[in-house]
């Protein structure tokens, strides 16, 4: 096993102990990161979606880990999928933003709101990567503030007409089947969450490419023009379509922060061999104090993530057997919230030292830590932006009455 992440799994067995399948689950996540390296890479450099991803990933069970057995998945709780999520995290974001789609927005979120009949019909395929799914919740003026969202639907002839833009969706290009959010005609309150094929008439997409990184992960702008949805594909209660999508950020929140440790380990690995190997001034940097800095903040940094990601996934671990407990619920998102935030900041933090020490190399896409410098700035933003973690951890202190964005 990689030897930062070696650590930390041996951290995080002082105080869980992982069972076999459990430890086979972690390991598999660590292969699957050897094998993707090179690819990621070559991709990366090209800007390109790591078409080989899904396959690897999927072929070591590692899009199922949250799924019940009963669809093809682990069965396993937040924290083997926080060590997952971790270890790929290692190789940026790319990789990561595919299976926090596919598995914690998209298919965790059918398997908590569907009927059999869906479940059936999505789950096994999520799983086994067969089918690539997108959740569709931004649009053009509808960002921070998903309730305030235009995509409207209304009944025509025993179906649903979907009419809209989403915007800046993952996967959105690729995508076999998307999860869209939507208010009915003429009343902003009652948003319904559909289950769409992307296959079907009168939707349009759009790839954007102008990222600043993130560049192996497909990004899209998806239209909707008078598009037929059948009945049976409302996810969910109707009108009840904002609990589906907090759920599935939930999730995925906690999955972008367990990636963010993953680029400080990244960052850290990266830099201890740099400094270790780069002469400069007649000796190795890292024979310079001031380099020494940089390595120990990052460790620095590596501590100060880790615990608190480890931490919600304890308790959402919990949570996952009590949905109904709405103490448990508020516990687990301001943990979840407190992990996306401190663990975002500090990946970019890291990232950004690691580069300094590679000085120029650094500065460029052919370094590792290039790419994780350019791809962890969008933690900030994706699956709620900072400043919106920041308003939802004061306003778990300061008391509901002082919510400052509802
Ligand atoms: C690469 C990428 C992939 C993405 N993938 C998906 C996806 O798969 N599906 C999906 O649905 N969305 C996706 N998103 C969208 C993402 O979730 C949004 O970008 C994010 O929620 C912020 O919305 P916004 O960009 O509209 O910014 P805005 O909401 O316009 O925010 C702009 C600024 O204002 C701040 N702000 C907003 N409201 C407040 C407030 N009340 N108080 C204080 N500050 C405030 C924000 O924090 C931010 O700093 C993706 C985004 C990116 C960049």
């Amino acid at each position: 096993m990689e030897e930062t992440f070696s650590r930390s799994v041996n951290d995080m067995r002082s105080l869980y102990k992982l069972s076999a399948e459990e430890l086979k689950a972690v390991e598999n996540a660590d292969k699957a990161a050897e094998e993707l390296s090179i690819l990621e890479y070559e991709h990366y450099l090209k800007h390109e979606f790591n078409k080989e991803a899904p396959g690897i990933l999927a072929k070591y069970g590692l899009l199922g880990i949250p799924i019940s057995k009963e669809y093809g998945g682990l069965g396993m709780n937040p924290i083997v999928s926080v060590l997952v999520k971790q270890r790929l995290g290692q190789l940026g974001l790319g990789i990561s933003s595919f299976i926090n789609v596919q598995m914690f927005l998209c298919a965790q979120t059918i398997q908590r709101w569907g009927n059999t009949a869906q479940k059936e019909e999505h789950l096994p395929r999520a799983v086994k990567s067969e089918r690539v799914y997108a959740f569709g919740l931004t649009e053009p003026e509808a960002g921070s503030d998903p309730a305030s969202l235009q995509t409207a639907y209304e009944e025509k002839s025993g179906n649903y007409l979907l009419n809209g833009t989403k915007y800046l969706i993952s996967n959105g290009t690729i995508a076999d089947h998307m999860i869209v959010f939507a208010h009915e005609k003429g009343s902003q309150k009652e948003i319904t969450a559909f289950i769409v094929d992307t296959k079907a008439n009168g939707i349009s997409r759009t790839e954007l490419h102008e990222k600043i990184g993130l560049f192996t992960s497909d990004t899209g702008m998806i239209e909707f023009d008078d598009v037929s949805v059948p009945k049976e594909n409302v996810l969910g209660p109707v009108g009840k379509g904002m609990n589906v999508a907090y759920s599935a950020l939930l999730n995925a929140r906690l999955g972008v922060a367990a990636s963010c440790v993953g680029v400080i380990e990244g960052s850290l690995r990266a830099s201890i061999e740099r400094a270790k190997s780069r002469v400069q001034h007649g000796k190795e940097i890292g024979k310079h104090q001031l380099i020494q800095q940089h390595i120990s903040a990052i460790k620095q940094n590596l501590e100060m993530a880790k615990w608190p990601v480890y931490f919600a996934a304890f308790r959402k671990a919990e949570y996952e057997h009590n949905h109904d407990d709405k103490q448990l619920m508020e516990e687990v998102e301001l943990r979840v919230s407190l992990a996306k935030r401190i663990a975002s900041r500090l990946a970019f933090e890291s990232a950004d030292r690691a580069v300094q020490i590679h000085g120029g190399f650094g500065y460029s896409l052919i370094s590792p830590v290039g790419q994780l410098f350019c791809d962890s700035r969008v933690a900030r933003i994706y699956e709620g932006t900072d400043e919106i973690q920041d308003l939802k951890i004061a306003e778990s202190l300061l008391g509901r009455e002082f919510a400052a964005y509802k």
